[in-house]
């Protein structure tokens, strides 16, 4: 008998990766249909041979808006994604940041993870 499922949690956290997952890989062919392959930064240009670095960037950082029109996505290539990201969380953090090793308790990590994982399944 088996009073707590230690499975459990390991199970709710695959379920919830597969999900945004999936809707990761959604929102990400639509954006591909709608935009031209091509990083909004420094225009790289992206076929279907190195399209896994080109990724789907949220203007508003809220991967929950996904406005079938797409006028919350940006393509980006990785570097320019991982800038892009970077400079919003420099601007989060007011520019100061001494002393503090907390990234800061506004900054959701879990939506960070989920474009992360998203890399990474795309990247397989
Ligand atoms: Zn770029
Ligand atoms: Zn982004």
């Amino acid at each position: 008998m088996k009073p707590d499922d230690p499975g459990k949690l390991d199970r709710i956290v695959a379920d919830a990766r597969r999900a945004a997952d999936e809707r990761a890989q959604s929102y990400r062919e639509q954006a591909l249909k709608i935009y031209p392959w091509i990083c909004g930064r420094c225009t790289r240009e992206f076929t279907r041979a190195n399209l896994r670095e080109l990724t789907v960037h949220h203007r508003d950082h809220n991967h929950d808006n996904n406005p079938p029109d797409g006028s919350n996505w940006e393509l980006l290539c990785l570097y320019c994604h991982d800038n892009e990201h970077q400079r919003q969380l420099e601007e989060a953090s007011g520019g100061g940041g001494k002393g503090t090793s907390s990234r800061g308790s506004t900054y959701a990590p879990f939506s960070d993870l989920k474009e992360l994982l998203a890399k990474r399944q795309s990247s397989k």
